[in-house]
């Protein structure tokens, strides 16, 4: 049975995507300091996202604490003759309960589509995983002011194929592809902008979706950042990647999210 340790009422949202980084001993030390440092968390649920090899180590190392896991991809079919996918389920057996989706440095690098990226999201719920839709824009796209319309091409597949009320308690991320790894994080006023588009536009179609969906900000996120990002309406949480990696960091993200709760 898989364990599912996501606290009841989390506010914020705070998720590590570690990427293709650590090993066992890296991630016992790292795990074993967020254990110590963030089991007083009353609002703020943390969500470790690791490369498959992992998901043991997570599941034996955080299945008692507060803190939630997820992996970084998952197999859009079932089962099947697709050498080298994870599907759904056996996420679940190692007591995964988020799974990223449409990270841009997949769908960039292995070719992602929309279609595939929307097969992932529903297969993903259809099994009880919580699913981190990443959506964002290019920086060509930026300057050329068209990021609300990619941003928006990037929902549709999912709405028109499944409905806008797949979005009830799932998550999307708006990671700005020029934000990522770069140490240039969007403005808390890019980010509030697009975070209300992004809300406007499933509540348009399902209100009830739009109030239970979860809007993550995710592109060089650091504790100095987030105390001005997480408290910008529509900003849930946060998708943290290289600062994941680095325990003072990761931490004290967490806690300006736990702080910025009113
Ligand atoms: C990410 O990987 O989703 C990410 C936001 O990375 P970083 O925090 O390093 O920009």
């Amino acid at each position: 049975m898989s364990q599912n340790n996501t606290q009841k009422f989390p506010r914020k949202l705070v998720v590590a995507n570690w990427k293709m980084h650590g090993n066992l001993k890296q991630n016992e030390a790292l795990l074993t300091d967020f254990i110590q440092n963030l089991s007083t968390l009353k609002y703020t649920q943390v969500v470790v996202c690791a490369p498959y090899p992992y998901l043991a180590q997570l599941q034996s190392m955080l299945q008692h604490t507060n803190i939630a896991w997820g992996a970084q991809n998952v197999a859009k079919n079932e089962f099947g003759a697709f050498t080298g996918e994870v599907s759904a389920e056996m996420l679940r057996d190692f007591g995964c309960s988020y799974v990223i989706i449409g990270h841009s440095e997949r769908s960039t690098a292995y070719c992602e589509s929309d279609e595939n990226i929307a097969q992932k999201f529903m297969v993903a719920k259809n099994h009880g995983l919580t699913p981190i839709l990443c959506v964002g824009e290019t920086l060509i796209e930026r300057e050329a002011g068209v990021m609300e319309m990619v941003v928006s091409k990037q929902l549709d597949t999912i709405i028109s194929t499944y409905g806008a009320e797949v979005f009830t308690d799932a998550i999307i991320s708006y990671e700005p592809i020029w934000a990522i790894g770069t140490g240039l994080a969007a403005t808390p006023i890019q980010a509030k902008s697009m975070h209300q588009f992004i809300r406007n536009k499933i509540s348009t179609l399902n209100s009830d979706a739009a109030n239970r969906l979860k809007i993550l900000y995710g592109g060089s996120v650091n504790r100095q950042n987030a105390v001005q990002l997480f408290v910008v309406p529509n900003i849930d949480g946060g998708l943290i990647g290289k600062c994941s990696l680095n325990a003072q960091e990761f931490e004290g993200i967490c806690h300006v999210a736990e702080n910025s709760v009113e």
